[in-house]
């Protein structure tokens, strides 16, 4: 369910035209609905109303700050991966003690800046890593909370690429690893270990790999315990999928249903890192129809927008409804086309042998299930100016980012003294 819909044949965004917003920003432009990510928002953690639990968004999915606000707003934290995710989650108001902090390879710098704004604990990721914050904390003096990033090993049935919690991927530690560390830091001064966190891919679209998940977790928090370490909080990572085109994911409800289930009467408090399922279907991206190319049995709808702007279907081959801004009720008939961009590589394509409305060169085309992965993932490649990014509520929208600017492409850059006589 979203805000984002015909009326009269024109694609509203609550109620605002999405035409009458692109007058302003021209296109390229991301356009978010604010109620929305409101109604996502509070769907997602009123199904956990049962269970002690914190919300802590994934800033990665979409890490505007004004994005970021709109989630602590509604109650939520964060789930950082860099310092730039801190500072942005600091800039928003986020609470630090609903912050946590994964990743495989955090550096010195982004530990300290984490310890010292208090965060409630950083996800380790490996032994090297543990020895890094215990040295850090003991020159801080500060007994970090932590908590270790299990493994454990569960296939998601999700793209290879969002696929994290297998024993080839890069994250977590296996379970025998991970006992044998809770042991060490038992002993360590300046380690707290409050927690356990697991995420094992993102996109699921089964309850099967979370109960698998939230059981191994819950296992290990009884070994835990019999060794002497009462942990506090399970972290269950993100990863509950969406509807881009015909899937069918558990409703929040659902999936807290089986987790209150498994977790009943252990006391423990759970943090849930929620992206895709609170931003993804909250944006659109809406670009404009540049030329319609024929060749050989092929039609081309050539866009503005480009693999630089929604890398998703170019990096998974991932599916997006593609709809006409101005809807002509289908007089015109379909075609089959590819979508594609501007950018030099065969790769950048939004679709491929799509059945499309027929519309002609200056249609506007929005490009659903955008707020996830999209503007956070956009690049300068092929010096193409990142886009702005919008946000409506009710009446109303605000540019919450400027398109860049020529002059913001080459920023930092400058020309050694050797070249600048030429
Ligand atoms: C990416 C990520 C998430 C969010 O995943 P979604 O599929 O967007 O819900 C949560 N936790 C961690 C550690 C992540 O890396």
């Amino acid at each position: 369910m979203d805000y984002f819909e015909y009326k009269d044949d024109e694609l509203y965004c609550e109620d605002v035209p999405v035409s009458k917003i692109v007058r302003k920003t021209k296109t390229p432009v991301y356009i978010y609905s604010y109620r929305t990510l409101e109604r996502h928002y509070r769907v997602f953690n009123d199904a956990f109303k049962e269970i002690p639990h914190t919300v802590c968004y994934s800033c990665k999915a979409n890490s505007n700050i004004a994005i970021l606000k709109v989630m602590g707003r509604f109650g939520g934290g964060a789930d950082i991966v860099s310092q730039g995710e801190l500072y942005r989650a600091l800039k928003a108001k986020i609470p630090p003690n609903k912050i946590v902090f994964s990743g495989v390879g955090k550096t010195k710098d982004e530990i300290k800046a984490a310890i010292a704004a208090k965060i409630l604990m950083i996800n380790i990721e490996s032994e090297a890593e543990l020895h890094m914050i215990a040295d850090i904390g003991s020159t801080m003096k500060v007994t970090v909370p932590v908590s270790i990033r299990v493994n454990p090993q569960i296939d998601p049935k999700t793209h290879p690429y969002i696929t994290t919690g297998l024993k080839k991927n890069k994250f977590g530690i296996v379970w025998e690893d991970a006992l044998k560390l809770y042991r060490e830091i038992k002993g360590m001064e300046y380690l707290s270990p409050i927690g356990i966190s697991s995420h094992i891919g993102s996109q699921i679209l089964e309850l099967s790999p979370f109960i698998e998940a939230v059981r191994s977790l819950k296992k290990m928090a009884e070994s835990l315990s019999e060794m002497g370490i009462n942990v506090k909080y399970l972290d269950l990572g993100g990863g509950l999928g969406i509807t881009y085109n015909d899937e069918l994911p558990p409703h929040p409800d659902e999936y807290a249903k089986v987790i209150g289930k498994e977790l009943k009467n252990t006391g423990l408090h759970i943090i849930l890192e929620p992206g895709r399922v609170l931003v993804g279907n909250s944006g659109i991206l809406v670009t404009r129809l540049l030329y319609v190319k024929t060749s050989p049995g092929k039609v081309f709808y050539i866009v503005d927008g480009a693999m630089n702007d929604l890398i998703r279907p170019s990096l998974y081959g991932a599916y997006h409804q593609i709809i006409p801004v101005q809807k002509k009720n289908g007089k015109d008939g379909f075609v089959k086309v590819d979508v594609v961009g501007p950018v030099c590589e065969s790769g950048d394509f939004f679709a491929k042998d799509r059945e499309m409305p027929v519309v002609k060169a200056g249609a506007l085309l929005a490009i659903k299930g955008s707020g996830a992965y999209g503007f956070s993932m956009s690049s300068n490649y092929n010096s193409r100016r990142r886009v702005p990014e919008v946000l409506v509520r009710g009446k109303e929208f605000f540019v919450i980012k400027k398109r860049e600017t020529f002059k913001d492409l080459i920023k930092g850059e400058s020309i050694p003294y050797f070249l600048e006589a030429d």
